[in-house]
């Protein structure tokens, strides 16, 4: 139970944000090749009752009583690793964490926006950030790898639709992966749309953690430049997103515990992890009894190792 709820974390939009993990392990509508945890074990569209509410209210209520004032969180993200909308009782949720008196995000890949009773529940959510990765259909069958019965037209138009009765702050983050959507009329097409949803920022992100398809890797530098470029020119309030949050991770105290629920969501930096370490006063053999262990694995990606939790279903 305790990995439904991890952090606070150092979080690239939202400063530092407590996570809410309300779906099983990969259980998602897409299975991107990007994915930071993994290949999705189930693609599904059907919502359905994961944890209760109630649980997780309480799990987050626990975490933010021990927490100290320096370590408080600016939001309560709803951020699992998996779809969050495929959760049936998602705005109960969504209603019961704002009683805490912190802002409320949530973290969608925007699949399931043309149902009604997922607009009805993400109407209530303070900030969401919504994955548009691109407008060509078969680009997002190759990237996002959707589930067969899902539509990105349907989808493109009801995000449009949302944005009209929506009050709180909508973003967008668009990945941009080698060889499949960075080309000048791709990234135009998605600019082109964008700029009819007027997001309050839209992000342009890279893979800075290790894929879930091995053949998936970011553009070079030249790429990231021509998309800002072509966003901006669409008027867009356009940033990188592929900035590496820093390593201010907070302490439990329990140094296992942390590790484990921040990597099942979130492959953590070896620098970051030492931070952790240190303030935990673990030294370098607890990690590599945990690695011995096959909880946790070392990976090497971009010139960096990051410490990511090993799933054993
Ligand atoms: S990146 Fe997000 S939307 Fe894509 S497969 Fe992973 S969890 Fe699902």
């Amino acid at each position: 139970m305790d990995e439904l709820v991890f952090g606070p974390v150092p979080s690239r939009r939202l400063g530092i944000s407590l996570g809410v993990n309300n779906i099983p392990h990969k259980v998602c509508s897409y299975s991107c090749a990007y994915c930071q945890v993994g290949k999705s074990n189930k693609i599904q569209i059907d919502r359905q009752v994961f944890y209760s509410p109630e649980t997780l209210t309480k799990l987050v209520e626990q975490r933010l009583k021990k927490l100290k004032h320096q370590d408080y969180p600016s939001y309560i993200t709803i951020v699992p690793n998996g779809e969050p909308t495929l959760d049936i009782n998602l705005g109960k949720l969504i209603e019961n964490l704002k009683a805490f008196g912190l802002p409320v995000a949530v973290i969608t890949n925007s699949s399931l926006i043309h149902r009604d009773d997922v607009k009805k529940d993400l109407l209530n959510a303070d900030y969401l950030s919504f994955k548009i990765d691109t407008v060509n259909r078969n680009t997002w069958k190759q990237i996002n790898k959707p589930h067969r019965e899902l539509l990105l037209g349907e989808c493109l138009n009801a995000l449009l639709s949302f944005k009209k009765e929506y009050h709180g702050k909508l973003i967008t983050e668009t990945m941009l992966i080698k060889d499949k959507n960075e080309s000048d009329g791709e990234l135009s097409a998605t600019a082109e749309f964008l700029q009819q949803l007027k997001p309050s920022i839209a992000y342009l992100s890279i893979p800075t953690r290790p894929p879930a398809f091995k053949d998936t890797s970011p553009p070079n530098e030249d790429i990231l430049l021509k998309a800002y470029e072509i966003f901006n020119w669409y008027c867009l309030e356009v940033k990188y997103l592929s900035v590496y949050e820093g390593n201010e991770f907070s302490s439990s105290g329990d140094f296992e515990k942390d590790l484990l629920s921040i990597t099942a969501v979130h492959p953590m930096r070896i620098d970051a992890v030492k931070e952790l370490m240190l303030k935990t006063k673990i030294n370098e053999i607890i990690l590599q009894k945990l690695v011995d262990e096959n909880k946790v694995k070392r990976i090497r990606y971009q010139n960096q190792t990051f410490i990511v939790r090993t799933f054993n279903e």
